[in-house]
This record gives structure tokens, sequence and C-alpha cells, in this order.
């Protein structure tokens, strides 16, 4: 995991104030390694280190995250940029109807399947009335799939004349939008296992007669590398508008998608997760450059914290965490920071490897009702309790209990979390420091 790597990197330097030019290549060379390893094409790996390389150098580690952290944050911003940026471009489909959106991609790629599911994503999230035709008569069953599937989804097709060809299966398509008013027409073309001429040919001819709105490359994610020069291929014959990754779902690692824009310079417009018809999303690049580096939701984890706690809290906890002097206020103040960050949920869901700590939490009991919970206890203490917690005897248990709508047992319950934390900050001044939580979340 990227995160681990770039903290071990990382260890010798905290405490300083900016990211110096040895460490940022060094760390890198991790970079770099996650990067390949998540099928993400060599050049673009080179280019995309080069920017980072140069953003990264002379920037001020925020005193409230490790270097590492930060340079997690610097690489995930700029994947993110790459991947096209927030927010998703949508199709261009302001046109005179009917919009004609074709699909290209080599044999097996998802195109006919991604047809359906665009289809039905543009009847029920834009109102769209659509009509699919295939102009697949390469292979036998290819015309009938795509009826299937309309069927399914409740989405008109192109009836089917056998033995005509592409091109005049295009015009009838685009005759019958017209005639029937249908908003949209999409077209599943036919895909080669290579990329040929006689393909290249059939797309263009195909494109002449019905001047697509969208032109969109279907893409196979799991194809990694390959998908780099089958993307180049096409981008160079056909004007493509857009690119639809499909199998997502799949165990790739989403490096395909960092090169595929790259390769195409257009848009990720649509990932397809599965194989149902409802399995289509919209392309989201923050998610896919946290797959890309691995990490769960570590970044956005930084930059909530970052955020939150004030620098000055923070620093003041940690001269009294190093001291020993962890009192029921300070242990108030982590607990409104926890609930400021979204609770703890949110908390072991962002955490990689977290996953079982939320199951034992969650199985605990423990949700964010404790949260609150606790601070109405910390609340009903007089300021010499929460000072010195030792004062709480039975009676006075009895009475922060009344106070805050709780039970004694529970009382009880977070003295002795605020006692074992107070442990736990020992064995961490044993280990270096606060500083030494940093690598908790590196
Ligand atoms: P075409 O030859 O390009 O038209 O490809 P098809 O649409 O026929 O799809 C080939 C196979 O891939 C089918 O079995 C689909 O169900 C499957 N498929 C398509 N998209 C996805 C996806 O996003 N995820 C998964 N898991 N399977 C997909
Ligand atoms: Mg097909």
């Amino acid at each position: 995991n990227l995160s681990d790597r770039l903290g071990g990197v990382f260890d010798r330097l905290r405490g300083r104030g900016a990211l110096g030019e040895a460490d940022v290549r060094e760390a890198m060379r991790e970079v770099r390694i996650a990067l390949l390893e998540a099928d993400v094409a060599l050049p673009v790996v080179r280019r995309f280190i080069d920017a980072v390389t140069e953003k990264a150098i002379g920037q001020d580690v925020l005193r409230s995250i490790t270097p590492g952290q930060q340079v997690v944050k610097i690489v995930n911003d700029e994947l993110v940029e790459m991947l096209g940026g927030q927010g998703h471009e949508g199709l261009e489909l302001d046109v005179k109807p009917p919009a004609v959106v074709m699909m290209v991609g080599l044999q097996g790629s998802g195109k006919t399947t991604s047809t359906a599911k665009l289809a039905r994503y543009l009847k029920q999230k834009h109102g769209k009335k659509a009509l699919m035709a295939s102009l697949d008569v390469q292979r036998p069953a290819a015309q009938e799939q795509l009826k299937v599937l309309g069927e399914q989804a409740e989405v008109a097709t192109l009836p089917i004349i056998e033995g005509q060809q592409p091109v005049d299966i295009a015009r009838r398509a685009l005759e019958a939008s017209r005639l029937q008013s249908f908003d949209v027409l999409l077209l599943d073309t036919a895909g080669r296992l290579h990329v040929d001429e006689a393909l290249m040919a059939e797309m263009n001819a195909v494109a002449r007669v019905s001047n697509p709105a969208e032109v969109l490359l279907v893409v196979d994610a799991l194809t990694g590398q390959d998908a780099v020069n089958v993307a180049q291929s096409f981008s160079g014959e056909v004007p493509l508008t857009g690119v639809i990754l499909t199998r997502m779902d799949g165990d790739a690692r989403g490096g395909a998608a960092l090169s595929m824009r790259h390769v195409t310079g257009k848009p990720i417009k649509f990932a397809g997760t599965g194989e149902k018809l409802d399995a289509l999303e919209a392309f989201d690049p923050e998610r896919v450059a946290g797959r890309i580096l691995g990490m769960g939701d570590v970044v956005s984890l930084v930059e909530k914290a970052a955020a939150t706690i004030k620098e000055e809290d923070a620093e003041a906890l940690a001269k009294r965490m190093e001291k020993g002097q962890f009192d029921l206020n300070d242990l108030r103040m982590q607990l409104q920071q926890m609930n400021r960050m979204g609770g703890l949920g949110m908390l072991a869901g962002m955490l990689p490897g977290m996953k079982k700590a939320k199951a034992a939490l969650q199985g605990s009991g423990m949700d964010d009702r404790v949260l609150l919970h606790m601070d109405a206890i910390i609340g009903s203490m007089t300021a010499k309790e929460r000072a010195n917690p030792a004062l709480l005897n039975a009676k006075r248990k009895r009475r922060v209990a009344a106070g805050s709508g709780t039970q004694v047992q529970d009382v009880n319950r977070l003295l002795k979390m605020h006692q074992e934390m107070g442990r736990a900050m020992k064995q961490i001044k044993k280990m270096g420091g606060l500083k030494g939580l940093g690598a908790l979340f590196g």
C-alpha cells in the first residue's frame, strides 16, 4: 500500500518545515511502483511523476499531518486532475434530434451491453426517448442480443432486417428516429478482435451518414496496457468524444483510466461496473484515484483532519499528552473533533484495513450516539472532576449519570476508556512522541 511505503520514506524527516527535493524524489520512486502496479502505461507514469515532483518540492508540510500524508495528498490531487478533475462532463446531446450516440470498440469490450445500459440511463435519468440499433452484422446473434437487452431495459430497438449492411441500417435507424420522434439514437457498431482497416472504414462510413453527437470508445479496463494501444488506434481514426470504461467491477486497479485519458485526450464519461443493466455510473475521478493509489480514502481523511483540527488545539494537546496530563477536558475535545469529522463510522470506514475495527465497533453497540453520550457525561461533571477524574466516587458518578441522562455503567465505561487512552499515550510517548501517531494514519 502506497501510504505505508511513503510513511516509511518520510519517517526520518519528521518535524522539518518543507518537502525537500531528495525526499520527494525518493517518495516518487514508490509512487512510480504503485502506478505501474495499477497498470498505468509507462509514458503516462513518467509524465505524471514529473508533474507531481515539480509541485511537491518546497511545499510546506501542514503541521497536523505527516510529510508522507502530504505527498499522498499531492499525488492524489494530481491524479484526480489528470483523470478529468471534479465532476463528470456528461453527454453532449443538445442537438437537433435525434442525437446520435455511436459506440465503438473491440469485440467483447462491452459495447452492446453499454449501449443498453446507456439507453436505460438516458431514459431513467433524463427522460429521453431512446432508440437502439445494432449495426453488428459480423457476429450471428449480435442484433438479437441487443433486442433482448432492449426488452429488459424497456428501450425500443430497430426491427432487424436480415442481410442489411451497417450503413443501410444506420440510415434506416435515422429515418425511424425522425418519424417516431426519438430524442436519442444509439448505434451499437461491430467490433473486431483487432483494430483493422475494414473496421475503421466501416465506422467512418457510419459516422458520415449519421453525423453523431457523441462517439464513445468502449474499453475493457481489465486489459490494462493493451487498452492503451486500442485507444491510440481508434483515436487516430475516428473523432472520439469520450470513453466508457467497462469491467471496473473486476480487479482492475484503474490504471487504464489514467492511460486512456492521456492517450485520447477525451473525458472518460462512464464506468461499467457489472453485467446488469443498471451497472453504469458516471465516471468518478476521485474514486478511481483512490483505487489507483490503493489507499482507501486516506486522502479525504487527511483533508478533513487538516481542516478540522485547529493547530493550536493540537499543539496544546500534544504538550499535555507528553506530560501525561491528558484529562477529561482533553478527551472531550477529542470526541468533539471525531464528531466533526463524521463520527466513528466514517473514521473506521476511511482508514485502510479498518473494516474489522468497524465491524467490532458495530458489534459492541458503539455508534455515534455513544460519542454524544460521552460528551454529555463529561458536560455533567464539575471542572474539578474533569481535571481530576479520580475524584469521581460512587455518589458523584450517580450525579453525573443522572445529569447526563445515562447510567452509572456508562460513566464507568467512559472513565475506563480515558484510562486506557492515558496508557496508550504513555506508550506513544515511548515510541517517540505524538508525531508517532501520524504513523498510525499512514
Ligand atoms: P461487445 O462485443 O463489445 O458488444 O461486448 P458485450 O456487450 O457483448 O459484452 C461482452 C461481455 O462482457 C458480456 O458477457 C457482458 O455481460 C460483459 N460486460 C460488459 N460490460 C461489463 C461490465 O462493466 N462488467 C462486467 N463484469 N461485465 C461486463
Ligand atoms: Mg456487441
